[in-house]
């Protein structure tokens, strides 16, 4: 059988339409973000990267940077086993004990990803729960739905955000059986911000646990970086917040935060915490040096909302349609996929601004958009020049008619 034949007719498929997606070929340059060096066919440029998740520039940050050098030299490469067989390290438990104390919550465990921690932590309680019933917002992340997937128990969607649809979807289960409403607090392509009071207001009354995805509010809200849950004063009544060391605090890794026996239960159990090598110590080290710097420093978070702020009323000047919303993600809306990579190899090609297009399966479509995430690190003169690019490409296209 040719297999190669049967692998690309679906890539044909993904390239017809409009879907398939190509790496840009980067090299980032210590203490140099957010511009990065990119190979073009003539040979090297530097571009300035506005789509990065290292929302804070933190993957750069000399104290990080230091963190992870020094521990490579203290402890080696890798953690040399999974956790429970010899690949547990001093530098993980500080780091767990960090991030309990960042949320509040009595544990935490780590995970090899952000997507893993997801994946591992509903699996596990969807399917060692008796009975249970996962109350998911349709907005939820893929590994989200993976993990509710694989655990098999029963899933109840509920509409976006929408507490009423989460309260008459919880009101019509059995009193009995074990419940977890399980959300986010960023929803990364829109930006929108879930309205936690109100969905853990409903989960208490209906005696459901809650699972918080905070992959895109750690480091960013809240005065210590605890994310939205922080800001909004309720991190201590939800019973799971899930998190990556990989955005914000710009190294890599996920965790789950929550009750001692919780944790307990979760790293006994899922087998996508036990089966597999734990994290380089020295990530764990540099990844509490970036956690440790932003508990105690509000400066970053400052200077990025002064840099969203800017970038949106400029949009707004000059009538370039974007998503509203209070976080720190622009999501500039194109609506056709071919158009939104056009755009986006444009950005790339003449102006040296590197922006990845938002394609279908990451968001629905007809909504194709260029998600842009401004940084601290971000200059004015960076905005100037990025509005500069976007004002021509609009006029050239005439996209403005085209895509309101
Ligand atoms: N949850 C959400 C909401 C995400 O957007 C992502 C990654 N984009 C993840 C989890 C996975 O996190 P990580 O990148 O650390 O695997």
């Amino acid at each position: 059988m040719d297999f190669d034949a049967l692998f690309n007719a679906q890539l044909d498929q993904l390239k017809q339409d409009g879907n398939y997606r190509y790496f840009a070929d980067l090299e980032r340059a210590c203490g140099k973000f957010p511009k990065a060096a990119s190979h073009f066919e003539d040979g090297k440029r530097d571009v300035t990267v506005w789509c990065s998740n290292d929302y804070l520039g933190m993957g750069q940050h000399p104290k990080v940077v230091d963190a992870m050098c020094e521990a490579v030299r203290r402890t080696g490469t890798g953690a040399g086993g999974t956790r429970n067989i010899s690949g547990t390290n001093h530098d993980h438990l500080l780091l767990e004990a960090e991030l309990a104390d960042l949320h509040g919550k009595e544990a935490a465990l780590l995970f090899t990803s952000g997507y893993v921690s997801n994946w591992a932590a509903l699996s596990t309680l969807g399917s060692r729960l008796k009975d249970c019933v996962i109350l998911s917002d349709a907005g939820n992340h893929a590994s989200m739905i993976e993990g509710i997937r694989h655990s098999r128990a029963t899933k109840v969607i509920w509409k976006h955000n929408d507490v009423a649809d989460l309260e008459a979807k919880l009101a019509a289960l059995p009193a009995d059986v074990p419940k977890i409403v399980a959300f986010e607090s960023v929803y990364s392509m829109d930006g929108d911000i879930a309205p936690i009071e109100a969905i853990v207001d409903v989960a208490e009354k209906y005696g459901a646990m809650t699972y918080l995805d905070e992959v895109h509010g750690v480091g960013l809200y809240g005065a210590r970086g605890g994310g939205v849950s922080e800001r909004d004063g309720v991190a201590d009544r939800i019973t799971l917040i899930e998190g990556t060391l990989g955005k914000a605090f710009g190294v890599v890794g996920g965790y789950i935060t929550g009750s001692a026996a919780m944790c307990d239960f979760i790293r006994s159990f899922a087998s996508g915490f036990i089966f597999t090598t734990a994290l380089p110590p020295a990530v764990a080290a540099a990844a509490r040096a970036s956690i440790v710097h932003l508990k105690n420093s509000d400066a970053e978070r400052l200077q990025q909302r002064r840099q969203v702020a800017r970038l949106r009323a400029e949009l707004d000047k000059a009538g370039i349609p974007h998503l509203e919303n209070d976080s720190h993600i622009v999501p500039v809306m194109i609506k056709d996929p071919v158009k939104c990579r056009m755009l986006a190899d444009y950005l790339m090609t003449e102006w040296n601004i590197y922006v990845q297009p938002i394609n279908y399966p990451t968001v629905p479509k007809g909504t194709e958009r260029l998600r842009f995430t401004p940084s601290p690190l971000h200059t004015d003169e960076d905005i100037e020049h990025l509005m500069m690019a976007l004002r021509t490409l609009w006029r050239q296209c005439a996209m403005s008619r085209a895509v309101a």
